[in-house]
């Protein structure tokens, strides 16, 4: 029988009860005579803006990040946008609506009232980060504009052309630096989290390594916040940044946080197809291009097999022997289902064999219909910079028109194929985003909480903003409210010599290894391993083969690794060869949570639990809960802890995208 957590949820009717968080709150002296200090681990979106907030009301913040500036947090990548119920487009958007898209879209396995608390906050956000200048696109008029992004039937989402995630960090960013300068805010750039220290039971600091030098620092503090991203890149190829790790949220898994429906992880469906085994990196196509752009495969397959064999192009199939098999399967909401709907919807095209490249794993994504109807300036001003980049990597203009048939121009299609993305799973967090380590808190991309087994497009940098912004600046404080009275602890502590020593012991143990095999190498194959049997169908058998092979890949890593260098100064190698190692506690725990998940919901696909049509199968009766899992050291299964899902507003259905 498993154990069963808590989120601490203050009780109450709805939706008072989710409104009451705010009058919990116990507002620590906002000038801060208490001199309480925050260890925040991260400069993405929900690390500066919560650094610079907690400064701003007074607490001392150390705030580190591994880029050379806080500017280069993964978070500029994203793209499309970010979501509020503002209801600028008078189109019935409300807060409700957002909410129930969000636990719709997530296929109903997120914790109903964090869901409804990010809805509320949405709206705060766009306001925010319009007073710090953020250039969200505008109507002519001068209101903020909107586009439609999966999984809604309202426009709702803001943004600034395709570099929203840029424009908001910069916002972020300013805010921060006035902190930095108002000595509220101490920065560490190029510096990681190696390790947590817990001393009685509570977490009082971090292990933090100079990159640049290699020396090991000590930092103590009241609390401390991760926010450190997702784990993507467990699987080598994805669209993440080359930098993200899960190093910081594995080191707090180690050390006793629960880690959340780690089998949660999300494949986008418009990327940049693979096209060599010399990849380590794949490009998103944001997720706003499927306002415009319609996606299809051909009706008959021996035009696919002329398309794979390069006799054929796109544009040279007519427009009935097209299939646009998003619109075929689900009229209502048509290109623009959500992402884990559209990626199963392409693979079956391509497993059947109407894929449209050298591989047969592409489909088409073409704006042939939108440049027709509004012209190709309208589009370039919506997504100019997207077509840009796709042109610099494929050398395909999308733009270019390429084909007249019965007086129809048809342009040169994208092709685009579903690519790891985004984890939903992170480390387990309560309702006030603390962890089950007291004093340790996760927020951003790092945490589980909001997205369930499916985000919906524009709903991290919503959820990062939200945490950063708005929710852990005020419950941070009922935990700091209780500190008061402990001082800040010595970094002398025998807890800081011990995590100190065994983090330096590691980087030795690391650098004897001296094999033949270099760090890229193993982590390609772990991205294979990853991939096939852990990635977009899976199944009992393969998930079973899949952790075989990951712990025979684990066995080389530690008997061939090869890692140049030493560990004083820089050893990007070195670095990279930590991360590897946490990406493999990382690629069993996704595979343990979907060996014991015996459903399919969002992201999470079992090929055993799907219906005729082919749509992911829940099982609510037996795994409507958030699986929570515990460490129990190396090579040991982890233990399953269950949080019972408690919905009172929403009706638990099954997902419809039909009508
Ligand atoms: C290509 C792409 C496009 C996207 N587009 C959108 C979009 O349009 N809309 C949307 O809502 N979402 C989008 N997303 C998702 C979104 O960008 C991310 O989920 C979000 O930015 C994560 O923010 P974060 O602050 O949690 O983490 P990150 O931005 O990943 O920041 C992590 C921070 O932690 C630091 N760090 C990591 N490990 C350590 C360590 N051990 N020690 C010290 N520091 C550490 C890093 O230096 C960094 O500062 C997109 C994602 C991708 C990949």
């Amino acid at each position: 029988m498993a154990k069963v957590i808590d989120s601490k949820i203050p009780a109450g009717p709805v939706p008072e009860k989710w409104k009451e968080y705010k009058a919990h709150q116990r507002l620590v002296n906002p000038k801060n005579k208490l001199k309480l200090d925050v260890i925040v681990v991260g400069t993405g979106l929900a690390g500066a803006s919560a650094a610079a907030s907690l400064g701003e009301m007074g607490f001392n913040v150390i705030n580190l990040c591994i880029q050379d500036s806080p500017r280069r947090a993964h978070s500029i990548a994203a793209q499309g946008g970010i979501n509020a119920a503002k209801c600028y487009q008078n189109d019935g958007d409300s807060v409700y609506r957002l909410f129930y898209d969000t636990v719709k879209g997530g296929d109903y396995r997120a914790r109903e009232a964090n869901v409804y608390r990010l809805a509320e906050v949405s709206n705060n956000i766009i306001d925010q980060c319009v007073a710090q200048g953020v250039p969200f696109a505008r109507e002519y008029g001068g209101m903020l504009a909107n586009r439609s992004f999966g999984g809604a039937q309202v426009s709702r989402t803001f943004y600034a052309k395709g570099q929203t995630g840029q424009q908001l960090l910069l916002g972020a960013y300013s805010s921060l630096s006035c902190q930095v300068k108002a000595g509220k805010v101490k920065l560490y750039t190029r510096y990681e989290m190696e390790d947590v220290v817990i001393v009685d039971g509570r977490a009082r600091g971090i292990i933090a390594k100079d990159l640049c030098t290699g020396k090991l620092v000590r930092f103590s503090a009241n609390a401390v916040v991760i926010a450190t991203g997702g784990y993507g890149n467990t699987y080598f190829l994805s669209t993440n940044a080359m930098g993200c790790n899960c190093t910081a949220a594995v080191q707090c898994y180690r050390k006793g946080a629960y880690f959340a429906n780690p089998s949660y992880v999300q494949i986008h469906p418009t990327c940049i197809p693979v096209h060599g085994d010399k990849q380590s990196k794949l490009t998103l196509m944001s997720e706003s291009l499927r306002n415009d752009g319609r996606i299809w495969v051909p009706k008959k397959i021996e035009d696919a097999k002329a398309l794979q064999a390069g006799t054929k192009q796109g544009w040279e199939i007519p427009e009935e022997d097209r299939d646009y098999y998003l619109e075929r399967r689900y009229p209502a909401f048509g290109n623009l289902v959500p992402r884990d709907v559209a990626s199963r919807a392409a693979k079956e095209r391509c497993d059947k064999g109407f894929g449209v490249n050298n591989t047969g794993l592409a489909v088409f994504l073409d704006f042939s219909e939108s440049i027709n109807r509004l012209g190709l300036d309208v589009i370039m001003q919506r997504y100019g910079n997207l077509f840009e980049m796709y042109e610099e990597i494929t050398d395909v203009f999308p733009g270019d028109v390429a084909n007249e048939i019965n007086g129809v121009k048809y342009y040169k299609p994208m092709m685009i194929y579903p690519a790891i993305h985004y984890t939903m799973g992170g480390i387990w967090v309560d309702y006030e985003l603390q962890t089950s380590i007291p004093g340790l808190f996760a927020i951003g991309e790092c945490n589980f909480s909001d997205h369930g087994a499916n985000r919906l497009g524009a709903s991290a940098l919503m959820q990062g903003l939200a945490d950063g912004y708005f929710v852990l600046p005020y419950t941070i404080q009922n935990y700091l409210a209780d500190q008061a009275v402990w001082p800040k602890v010595s970094t002398d502590l025998p807890e800081f010599e011990e995590a100190e020593k065994k983090v330096d012991a590691e980087q030795d143990r690391l650098l004897n290894i001296k094999g033949k095999r270099s760090v890229d190498s193993i982590h390609k194959e772990l991205g294979h391993i990853m991939w096939e049997y852990v990635g977009m169908g899976r199944t009992a058998e393969g998930l079973k083969i899949g952790l075989k092979k990951m712990h025979e890949l684990e066995e080389e890593f530690d008997k061939n690794l090869f890692v140049p260098g030493t560990k004083e100064g820089l050893n990007i190698e070195l670095d990279k060869a930590i991360h590897l190692r946490d990406f493999f506690t990382m690629g069993q725990l996704v595979a343990f949570d979907a060996l014991s998940r015996n459903e399919s919901c969002g992201g999470h696909f079992r090929e055993e639990y799907q219906t005729e049509e082919g749509e992911a199968k829940r099982d609510d009766e037996n795994y409507f809960y958030v699986g929570c899992w515990e460490y129990k050291g190396k090579g040991n299964e982890p233990e399953l802890i269950k949080e019972p899902l408690e919905y009172e507003a929403i009706k638990v259905q099954t997902r419809n995208y039909k009508n």
